[in-house]
């Protein structure tokens, strides 16, 4: 139902500004979407005209087509100057997620809410301004010749409408389109594991698990299944993995124990991941890292998934590990859509960008966050996928097309061989991680090599609450998570499964 309303209100309040902006539908239709309509239509109706937005005119405010509502593109639209733009955003989710905390979320310590703020809060522009939008839909292809980029909507969960597909051309394209869960085409993972990426994904995980606790309490159950459904096993050891195994460690010490005592022997989580764990921290924040996570009950192992089954999993080795709720985090790569853009690409597949984060060998289109990387031929390397890159790519961005536009360089082609001022610069500003227990790791050191401050315990976790508290998105969120965090500490974790 979440869906549909905000595909509703997405449509009703694109109908109500149309009539104030000069929307040009596109005359012509596309393969694709005669396709559409004759399967839609088996009679000799005339054809379905394929709705968007046509090429703004040089009287009216140039357009900035974002793709994707995470870091980057979020970054991005709120830096963006609403007077010089109009601003559309195409995404599959009216919302950003701030990762970081997302984990926290999967066992009730906060709550999903409070991670995710609305885009129209991002950037009210989008609600407010006749000529910009926010559309819930897949970008499905980039027409870089012709400025323009094809959608189809999103209508999960709303039975009554198919899905139709429409067309937005652009002034500038900001392709900031993230990246999807690598699984290494390991067979099962796809139809067995949770992934954790979305709220939906947590809201999934936390549902799961809170199922099996239920189950596993109840007559009838035989001691393997009970065994099997209250295994957690997370496969992957980086910081998402870690952070997320040892919430789960935490839930089961402070919560499970009290609340299901029945089953608080049961319980217990497995980590396992092919090589060291948090590989890019400190060696000594590592090793503190293996010793605190095993102090807490969870089994670190090392081993390479080969297989997925419904209820197992097995390694290289042969082992044969059951499972109840299985989380892969094993890293990310690049999307379908991504993969299908004929244009260079960097070292690892990514949208291949220059110093200034343009596609440089097209027109007005640049590429920010987990989707893009530095062409080889800038002699920069791939930067990390992080929500510090992210950010600090969209904003760079936003400064550098305002300044485009500011010199009249808005519109479609007519920023060639303008100066651009400075190229982005990427400078890390260390890594955090929480292991559960009140405890976390600071490394804030710029890379493996450098020296610098690297601290584990409880400071550290301080450090990586103010921190996070600081950077949530809005007052909004701030808010919730300190409240959140401090519900959960005086009255234990929401154990309701809704
Ligand atoms: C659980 C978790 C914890 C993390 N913790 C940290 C951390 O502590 N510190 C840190 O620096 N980084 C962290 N990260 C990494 C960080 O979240 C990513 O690097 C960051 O989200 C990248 O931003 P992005 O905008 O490139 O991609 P995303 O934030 O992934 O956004 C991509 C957007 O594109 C949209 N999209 C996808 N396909 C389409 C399509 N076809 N058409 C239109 N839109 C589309 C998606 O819906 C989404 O809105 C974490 C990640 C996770 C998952």
């Amino acid at each position: 139902m979440a869906w549909f309303r905000n595909l509703a209100q997405v449509s009703s309040s694109s109908l109500k500004k149309q009539h104030h902006h000069h929307i040009h539908p596109f005359s012509l239709l596309s393969p694709l979407a005669s396709s559409l309509s004759h399967s839609h239509y088996t009679t000799e109706a005339p054809p379905t005209q394929y709705a968007g937005l046509g090429p703004t005119r040089p009287e009216e405010k140039p357009r900035v087509v974002v793709l994707g509502s995470g870091w980057a593109g979020c970054r991005f639209m709120k830096g963006i100057d609403t007077n010089i733009y109009d601003v559309v955003c195409v995404s599959p989710r009216n919302h950003m997620v701030f990762t970081p905390l997302l984990a926290s979320t999967c066992v009730g310590t906060l709550e999903f809410r409070s991670v995710a703020e609305p885009i129209g809060q991002i950037q009210p522009a989008i609600s407010r301004e006749p000529g910009s939008y926010f559309f819930l839909s897949n970008c499905t292809a980039i027409d870089v010749d012709n400025h323009m980029v094809h959608c189809q909507t999103v209508t999960d969960g709303v039975d009554t409408l198919d899905q139709w597909k429409f067309k937005i051309s652009y002034d500038k394209l900001v392709i900031a389109l993230g990246a999807q869960p690598s699984t290494f085409g390991i067979h099962g993972v796809e139809e067995h594991a949770t992934f954790l990426r979305e709220v939906y994904h947590a809201q999934e995980i936390r549902r799961k698990l809170l199922l099996n606790l239920m189950l596993s309490d109840m007559p009838g159950i035989s001691e393997e299944d009970k065994r099997r459904l209250l295994h957690c096993v997370v496969v992957g050891g980086g910081p998402t993995g870690v952070e997320f195994s040892g919430e789960l460690s935490d839930f089961i010490m402070k919560d499970v124990h009290q609340r299901y005592s029945h089953v608080k022997d049961y319980i217990r989580v497995t980590l396992i991941e092919a090589n060291d764990i948090l590989s890019s921290f400190d060696d000594r924040l590592r090793q503190y890292a293996t010793k605190q996570l095993t102090k807490s009950g969870v089994q670190l192992v090392r081993g390479i998934v080969k297989d997925v089954k419904a209820q197992k999993l097995i390694l290289n080795d042969g082992t044969e590990v059951p499972y109840g709720l299985l989380v892969w985090s094993t890293g990310v790569g690049p999307s379908s859509l991504v993969n299908s853009l004929k244009i260079p690409k960097s070292p690892g597949g990514r949208i291949g960008v220059d110093e200034w984060l343009r596609i440089p060998s097209v027109q007005d289109v640049f590429s920010i966050g987990d989707c893009s990387g530095f062409l080889e031929s800038t002699g920069k390397p791939t930067l990390p996928a992080l929500a510090q890159v992210a950010e600090r790519q969209g904003k760079y961005l936003a400064n550098l097309i305002n300044n485009i536009g500011k010199a009249g360089g808005g519109h479609a082609n007519s920023s060639n061989g303008m100066e651009l001022g400075q190229p982005f610069v990427y400078r890390h500003l260390g890594s955090m991680a929480t292991i559960g227990r009140y405890k976390a790791l600071v490394d804030l050191r710029q890379n493996k090599e450098s020296k610098g401050l690297s601290l584990a315990g409880f400071t550290s976790w301080f450090i990586w609450r103010s921190a996070y508290l600081s950077r949530v998105i809005s007052w909004r969120n701030r808010f919730y998570v300190a409240i959140n965090w401090l519900t959960t500490m005086v009255f234990g974790r929401d154990i309701s499964r809704i």
